[in-house]
């Protein structure tokens, strides 16, 4: 049977070749079904239009309807702003864009009605509104007559050929009645009665025409949830299929090296997390099917010597092990201390980077194919295809973020059968995010720091104070502590990064009250040798204040330093903030996180300095920052695609998520093969997601 959803965009009337070649670069539009999942991302409710003079403190969101009186550009650089005066009939405010400036400056007519949408801020004695959305008001404009006009997302691109909000939804709705009649079900109908569901079509009819407000509500509720039960049926379907084909190695026994190091070469006592977290891991390893299992714990909780106790396991069964990490000064790092830590024992370790030279590299290759290297750390370059093991055991891939889904797939394939794969998270995962990503993963948690730890003082400064906060430096410099300064990396250019932290270097070493301090500089342009170098005189305590970007945002364990000047707060994420203070704080003495801002913060920035003065729990920190960021842009997430969630929010949405988990538990549980005529629906549909979406599941 011919599939009328799957039928190309080109052929529906009033679109043909041309703007289907724009809807399918621009919006990923290929196909019907694709316009018929482009859902709207907010609705106009026509019949409510707020007026200038009413908006005051509380007012949160509104929607006004006037003209634009006057346009103007002030400020330079980073200042640089588009100012319209903004007017209905009862006053005026004014609406302010700092990006997208020529765009909105070309887009907006005067003796045009515009209904503008946003939260007006205070701002001197006037209130303003940054960034709204701007719509023209069109009187005649009565798309199916419905109470509520949907927006949709459109690019520069597409508006310039008149594709924008109101085309895109004239298609949906010349394209609506043709399809009506072949929009499957794809929830079984005891879940659709027993979780109060709509029907499929009329969700999505309504949620592109919303004849009604709860309409809409119920429309949205049943599409989300269609969402992240989909999401979560094909975790468990994945982990199923990876658990019946993967047997793994069977890691039966503990053995000299685990015992050796455990008794005799730890150098603390292990916390009761960790102590689990192993038992955990030891358990899986044992078998009968491969591990793949996340390991969360918030920054300086341990994680590194777990790691290694569950390397020694797979050593004890005669096989190797790796760790992969992003970066080479976190391979160097892990490198250095796992070094230190196995001292006295006889255990061949070795790193393996971008820079090893060609003639090391040739030995270390040859070694772990015979199987004399039992563990080596190093970076993507253990990928690389002439990279062979005699036994590859155990995976740990560390900082999983920043590695994409093929590069894991890789690591996967070293061996038969595939080696056992920990990964390690550089910073606390919410809940939800863990359930809705790594929903197929075993999860470990330590969740308690070691015991000699004082919790970090954290500290905001505004740059004026500059004489205060090197006392604080000074102080500690003075009693054979260690500091650290970081600068935000100005992504756009590497000259301005350079010249901002060269600045900074220069009024430390001009302006510091005692000059005679020893400084390192680090920073992104350096040689890997360079930064190595720079590291290691820090570490060894031969310079008091390390300058860096944010290339120590990851891995750096350096126990005597107990300050973390964060230059420029504001432009750090939360999490980044939060990981960069989890650099000190790592010894036994108190340790202080300077924030340091200007005056001019935004809503936004003064909401993560306070969550950086309101807590040290870095699971507290990833929930606040899911909620402050939306989960679109969590570190990593959308290049990887993993996270391919249209409509539900997961930092909103935990309740429908919690209910989508369990009925796709309950239904795989039933029925692990969805074979019956219960799960027909569901089987269908899943096929097609799988097949569209490689199984990445596999890899990680
Ligand atoms: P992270 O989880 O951030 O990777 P690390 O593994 O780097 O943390 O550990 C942070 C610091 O805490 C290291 O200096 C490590 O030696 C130390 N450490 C780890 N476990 C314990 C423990 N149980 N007791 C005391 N110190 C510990
Ligand atoms: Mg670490």
């Amino acid at each position: 049977m011919v599939d009328i959803l799957k039928t190309a965009i080109e052929f529906l009337k009033g679109v043909g070749p041309i703007k289907a070649d724009l809807l399918k670069k621009e919006l990923n539009i290929f196909e019907y079904n694709d316009l018929l999942n482009y859902y709207p991302y907010r609705y106009i409710d026509k019949s409510k239009v707020n007026r200038v003079t009413e908006i005051s403190e509380e007012s949160g969101i509104v929607q006004l309807k006037g003209k634009i009186l006057s346009l103007r550009i002030i400020g330079e650089n980073r200042a640089k702003r588009l100012v319209a005066e903004f007017s209905d009939e009862t006053g005026t405010i004014e609406l302010v864009w700092f990006n997208s400036i020529k765009w909105i400056k070309e887009y907006i007519k005067a003796n045009q009605t515009y209904l503008v949408f946003g939260k007006p801020t205070i701002f001197g004695r006037k209130y303003n509104i940054t960034h709204p959305e701007i719509e023209e008001f069109n009187q005649n404009e009565t798309v199916l007559s419905v109470p509520f006009q949907p927006l949709y997302n459109t690019s520069e691109k597409l508006k310039k050929k008149n594709i924008d909000s109101r085309a895109i939804s004239r298609m949906i709705q010349t394209m609506l009645p043709q399809i009506e009649a072949f929009i499957p079900e794809i929830i079984n109908a005891n879940t659709l009665k027993e979780c109060n569901l709509i029907r499929r079509e009329d969700a999505l009819f309504n949620i592109h025409f919303p004849k009604s407000k709860p309409l809409l509500s119920q429309s949205i509720y049943r599409l989300k949830f269609e969402e992240l039960y989909f999401n979560q049926l094909k975790l468990l379907k994945t982990r199923q299929v990876r658990l019946q084909k993967n047997k793994g190695h069977c890691f039966g026994k503990i053995g000299n090296n685990f015992n050796d190091f455990f008794f005799h070469h730890l150098p603390f006592e292990l916390t009761d997390a960790q102590k689990r977290v192993i038992k955990e891991i030891r358990f899986d390893m044992r078998g009968p099917s491969q591990m793949n299992r996340l390991l969360q714990g918030d920054v300086g909780s341990g994680k590194t010597v777990v790691a290694l106790m569950a390397m020694l396991i797979a050593l004890d069964n005669d096989t190797q092990s790796c760790i992969m990490t992003p970066t080479e000064v976190l391979s160097q790092q892990h490198y250095s201390t796992i070094s230190k830590l196995l001292e006295g024992m006889n255990i061949r370790i070795e790193l393996l980077t971008g820079s090893t030279k060609a003639s090391a590299k040739r030995k270390i290759l040859t070694d772990l194919a015979t199987g004399e290297i039992s563990i080596i750390i190093g970076t993507h370059a253990l990928i690389e295809d002439d990279v062979c093991f005699k036994n590859l055991g155990l995976t740990i891939i560390d900082e999983q973020h920043r590695f994409g889904v093929a590069q894991r797939a890789k690591l996967w394939s070293k061996n038969i059968p595939s080696p056992h794969i920990l990964v390690m998270t550089a910073t606390p995962i919410p809940r939800t995010l863990a359930m809705t990503l790594f929903g197929d993963l075993s999860v470990s948690i330590i969740d308690e720091l070691p015991k000699n730890r004082k919790p970090i003082d954290t500290l905001h400064f505004y740059d004026k104070s500059r004489l205060q906060i090197q006392g604080i430096m000074k102080k500690q410099i003075d009693k054979g502590r260690q500091v650290y300064v970081v600068f935000p990396l100005i992504e756009e250019s590497v000259n301005l990064d350079l010249k901002h932290l060269q600045e900074g270097y220069e009024s430390l070493s001009h302006d510091f009250p005692l000059p005679h301090y020893a400084i390192s500089v680090v920073h992104g342009k350096m040689k890997p040798l360079e930064k190595q170098f720079e590291m290691e005189r820090f570490k060894k305590g031969e310079t008091n204040i390390l300058i860096s970007t944010t290339v120590i945002e990851v891995g750096v364990d350096v126990p005597n330093a107990t300050v973390m000047v964060i230059e420029d707060a504001q432009r750090f994420g939360l999490l980044q903030l939060h990981q960069l203070r989890g650099r000190v704080g790592r010894g036994s003495d108190q340790s202080f996180c300077v924030l340091v801002t200007g005056y001019d913060l935004t809503q936004d920035g003064k909401d993560r300095i306070q969550a950086m003065l309101n807590t040290n729990d870095g699971f507290e920190i990833a929930n606040l920052d899911l909620k402050i960021r939306g989960p679109g842009d969590i570190e990593g997430t959308r290049q990887s695609g993993l996270l391919d969630l249209k409509l539900a929010d997961i930092s909103k949405d935990e309740h429908i998520l919690l209910l989508a988990r369990s009925k796709a538990e309950e239904l795989i549980t039933k029925d692990p093969e969805l074979s019956s005529v219960e799960s027909i629906k569901e089987k269908g549909y899943l096929t097609e997601l799988l097949k569209k979406s490689p199984s990445w599941a596999f890899v990680s």
